[in-house]
């Protein structure tokens, strides 16, 4: 069918005398479909739908120099990456090891070098933390009352942090619990916070600009002043107006294992001793007898107002029994070496985590994290790319390096380790550009741009999106903190220029229900897998976006610089070392 003349080009059969007339064929026959295209109306297809190639707009315009993409050579490697013999490829898995092979493969096939020549792999070590439940308890106290809390239903430990065995301690309630020097705000002002836990909201009130808020937001830099006040542990009660997945969800995966980076230098949460998740629908009895009720305080999270700051009349009573092991796991480091004598030593940076979540609690009856979105996704863009630079007779001026972070969704953790230990000089990165779950769910219209007023890199991104007559917008929801939520988040803390970008929509058009839907449904989900909606145009779109953007920052006279006004100049001095 209409597919299969698409895809299957002639490069699998041997080179013979039915070669030419066979590519002609399939020319004419991509010509008629690309005019059958253009005539109907774009929506989302199933990939595995045969019709799915016939919407690709980019199957029309063929260059021998320039790659053109149309989703289908990426939708192969999502298909390999996100199959369920990888078993949603858990940090230290087997899964992920065996997804690393095949990147490897790739790598080697298109002829690019280890850094130094050294392995493709970067070791990294992790100490792993399940909370064991049955040993463990969470309870408040009234008076010398026990009100025992039950797990997973009204609340959960967080292992991120270093959980203390044992914590009794008074409440503060402080609103958003944060602290912003640069504007002079601080929720924990007029507080006594020496040796209590704090009770916060996540979220940030809309007033502050949402980078600020992003950063601000870290679980290190919101410590770091909690710590300071004399915080020993904090309560996060969830923003209900901001949550990806339900309760159900984030509670049935409690059991799972998280990580952290071993090592005191990655330690942020130093004498964070308690740490715990609240459930928004049952946070009410934190607050009895303080004069306030859950409903005021969730009435002004959601129009993201200001919040009260209070103490609570409960006390805590936690618990924790932590098992903990060590686990190994790597990231892949690839560079394309550039052609210019100088520039060549210069890194655009390419990076995506290949990592999901493993296998976990069953969702109607599935139990493989597939992670065929987040991001198998992102993966398979890096190596269409890297695929099609082989073909591309075309050098650039500056090298290029592909990263394959593992340790993402245990808290951005491989990006952290190679941004603190690059295996490439120090300041010889000049640019990253990140890509997690870009979600080709709709036509690729309006481009998300996280990042896009903080450097140059935002204004070459703009340029070549429009110049593909895609339009660009910043962060539509930056109370979602997508910034930070990804790896490009430690590039930018090292001072390297960076941005993600994903497929985007208008706000209060019919996409947003899409992406909305998708994030309740399929966001860290087994149906995140190769059985869902997918537009390949779109896809194909986005990479060549991708592609252009990283020739140009490749081929620049310069180096993109962060913008005067930009929140995060203040790291640049850390990308500029000599080399
Ligand atoms: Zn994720």
């Amino acid at each position: 069918m209409i597919s299969l003349h698409v895809r299957k080009t002639p490069t699998k059969r041997t080179p013979g005398t039915m070669r030419k007339p066979l590519l002609l064929c399939s020319r004419i026959f991509t010509a008629i479909l690309f005019l059958i295209a253009l005539a109907q109306p774009q929506s989302p297809l199933r990939a595995a739908d045969s019709k799915s190639t016939a919407a690709s707009g980019g199957v029309g315009v063929v260059s021998t120099t320039q790659p053109s993409f149309d989703g289908t050579t990426w939708w192969n490697y999502v298909k390999i990456l996100a199959a369920d013999n990888m078993e949603g490829r858990e940090t230290g898995s087997p899964g992920l090891h065996k997804a690393q092979e095949y990147v490897v493969e790739q790598l080697k096939r298109a002829g690019l070098e280890p850094v130094g020549s050294k392995s493709y792999y970067q070791p990294i070590r992790f100490e792993s933390r399940q909370i064991v439940e049955k040993e463990s308890s969470l309870a408040l106290m009234h008076n010398g009352q026990v009100e025992p809390l039950t797990l997973g239903e009204d609340a959960i430990f967080s292992t991120r942090v270093d959980l203390a065995p044992v914590v009794d301690a008074p409440l503060v309630f402080a609103g958003y619990g944060l602290t912003i020097p640069e504007l002079g705000h601080n929720d924990l002002a007029d507080l006594n916070l020496r040796d209590k836990v704090v009770v916060i909201f996540a979220g940030a009130p809309a007033e502050i600009p949402g980078a600020l808020a992003s950063h601000y937001q870290s679980a290190g830099e919101r410590w770091k002043a909690l710590h300071k006040a004399g915080a020993v542990g904090v309560i996060t009660i969830l923003n209900p107006a901001a949550m990806d997945i339900p309760w159900s969800r984030i509670s049935a995966n409690r059991a799972h294992p998280s990580m952290a980076l071993k090592g005191a230098e990655f330690d942020e949460t130093t004498g964070e001793e308690l740490a715990v998740t609240f459930n928004p629908e049952k946070a009410q009895k934190l607050f009895e007898g303080s004069g306030h009720t859950l409903q005021e305080l969730i009435d002004l999270v959601k129009d993201r107002k200001p919040l009260p700051r209070f103490p609570l009349i409960p006390t805590i009573r936690a618990k924790a029994s932590v098992n903990k092991k060590t686990v190994e796991s790597a990231n892949l480091v690839a560079e394309l070496q550039g052609s210019d004598p100088k520039l060549k030593n210069e890194y655009v940076v390419l990076s995506a985590h290949l990592d999901h979540l493993g296998v976990g609690e069953p969702i109607n009856g599935d139990r493989i994290y597939n992670g065929a979105m987040d991001n198998a996704s992102g993966s398979a863009v890096l190596l269409d790319v890297i695929a099609s630079l082989k073909k591309s007779p075309k050098k650039l001026k500056r090298s290029l390096l592909f990263v394959f972070v593992t340790g993402e969704e245990k808290g951005l953790l491989g990006s952290r380790y190679f941004t603190t230990h690059p295996t490439v000089k120090p300041g010889s990165m000049i640019a990253n550009i990140n890509i997690d779950m870009f979600l080709p769910i709709v036509p690729l219209k309006v481009l998300t741009v996280y990042g896009l007023g903080e450097s140059d890199l935002g204004d070459m991104a703009r340029e070549v999106a429009q110049s593909l007559g895609v339009q660009v917008q910043a962060d539509p929801e930056p109370q979602r903190n997508a910034f930070i939520r990804s790896d490009q988040y430690n590039f930018i803390r090292h001072g390297v220029p960076a941005l993600a970008m994903g497929v985007g929509f208008e706000k209060g058009s019919p996409e947003q229900e899409i992406f909305k839907n998708w994030r309740t449904q399929r966001y860290h989900a087994p149906s995140d897998d190769l059985d869902q909606p997918v537009d390949l145009a779109a896809a194909g779109k986005y990479e060549e976006i991708i592609h252009r953007l990283m020739v140009r920052a490749a081929d620049a006279p310069g180096r993109p610089q962060w913008k005067p006004d930009s929140f995060f100049r203040r790291y640049a001095p850390m990308a500029s070392g000599l080399y």
